[in-house]
């Protein structure tokens, strides 16, 4: 009998998981897996990430790591939803087929809005469309569609916002007026929004990006000084914020850093959550963390979900103040790193709602009339 190696479980198990789907059909070289994390809050929601994985259980790994950091993002955002991320093993480029997506929308279908799907790396507005044919529970499509379309607006002014509560805690006023900002990828649709916000208000900006075509925009518009990729990191400067990649703040560009604060958009800035938040507080930099001050994405496609109107979103994008002051005060208090701080915002909010769930509600009495209870 052949004999089967699996220690899924035990990964599955020490991510803390409700379910993992893999999604098969070899006609359509179709291999998927959709990790539900938790759907304490609401419907698990994140994006379908297509990716060349080395083998399966890296691409296990992947799915289980970011549809756990969808559960602590939607949970810290306050919003009603929970953790969730798809991923499909293939090259983006070469293996992408209207079967292959049709084929995993009907797997997003079959779970009945316990997992709603979103565009990612690899995936694009086209795959989402064919998605689209075979459910309703995707997100995050264009507004031709009836969806929210770019959701890089949104992300930037919530960004702005985190910016500005920081300011207040290490300035001791809201206001960006003068205050020296470094956009790492300012060309890019985050930067250049966020650019506009800071610029409006006054603040001294100072941007870099790999697309110099990109960056003239930006100069032009918002009278930004050009920096080198090397003084992103070591220029003397209030604010850093990278909206360009993740593993940016790491072993090498921590002890360079001259800023008082790091606030940007782009995700897993940390390169280790753990040592390097800790390293940012011992140096007494005040860390915003990533996933809490880019969830105007997110706060964006929860509101597609419930009839999208761009004002509310902004509105409750607006919140994500509050939500960061929320985390310095915990990070203060119980004296651990901004990043821990949020977690422990999110699994608190996780408990008192699955606590608060278990007050049952019975709707429906005839069922005890027939009993005769
Ligand atoms: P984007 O691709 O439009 O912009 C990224 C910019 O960074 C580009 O202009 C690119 O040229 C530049 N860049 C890439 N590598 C660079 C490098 N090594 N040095 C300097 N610049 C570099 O992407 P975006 O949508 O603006 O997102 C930016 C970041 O924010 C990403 O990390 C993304 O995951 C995150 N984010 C975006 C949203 C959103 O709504 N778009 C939401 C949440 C998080």
């Amino acid at each position: 009998m052949q004999k089967f190696s699996f220690p899924a479980f035990d990964t599955i198990e020490s991510y803390g998981h409700e379910q993992v789907v893999y999604c098969s059909n070899k006609e359509l070289g179709l291999k998927a897996i959709i990790g539900i994390h938790n759907t304490t809050l609401g419907p698990a929601l994140g994006g379908t990430r297509m990716w060349n994985y080395a083998n399966d259980d890296e691409a296990l790994k992947d799915v289980l790591r970011l549809s756990r950091g969808m559960t602590y993002k939607a949970a810290v955002a306050g919003l009603n939803l929970g953790g969730g991320k798809a991923v499909i093993i293939g090259d983006s480029k070469t293996q992408k087929t209207e079967g292959l997506f049709r084929a995993f929308g009907r797997f997003v279908e079959g779970l009945s809005g316990r997992y709603i799907t979103a565009e990612d790396v690899g995936t694009s507005i086209k795959d989402m469309e064919y998605i689209m044919m075979e459910t309703r529970h995707v997100t995050g499509v264009p507004i031709e569609l009836g969806g929210s379309g770019d959701p890089s607006p949104v992300t930037a002014y919530g960004t702005y916002v985190g910016i500005k509560a920081c300011v207040n805690e290490v300035y001791g006023s809201d206001s960006v007026k003068g205050k020296k900002i470094i956009v790492q990828g300012a060309g890019g649709n985050v930067g250049k929004h966020l650019c506009k916000y800071l610029s409006e208000e006054g603040a001294v900006l100072y941007v870099n990006d790999i697309d110099k075509e990109k960056l003239k925009y930006v100069v032009d518009n918002y009278k930004a000084q050009i920096i080198s990729d090397d003084e992103v990191f070591s220029k003397d400067a209030d604010i850093l914020s990278p909206a360009a990649l993740g593993g940016v703040i790491n072993d090498e560009t921590i002890p360079k850093l001259k800023v008082k604060i790091i606030a940007g958009a782009a995700n897993n800035q940390l390169e280790d959550e753990v040592k390097h938040g800790q390293m940012l507080k011992d140096k007494g930099i005040l860390y915003a963390p990533d996933y809490v001050i880019n969830a105007g994405g997110l706060i964006n496609v929860y509101n597609e979900l419930e009839g999208y109107n761009r004002e509310r979103a902004l509105k409750q994008a607006s919140g994500i103040y509050d939500i960061v002051k929320k985390v310095i005060d915990i990070s203060k208090r119980d004296n651990i790193p901004t990043e821990a701080a949020s977690k422990k915002i999110a699994e608190e909010r996780i408990n008192d709602v699955s606590n608060a769930k278990r007050i049952r509600i019975y709707r429906d009495v005839k069922l005890f009339k027939q009993r005769n209870i």
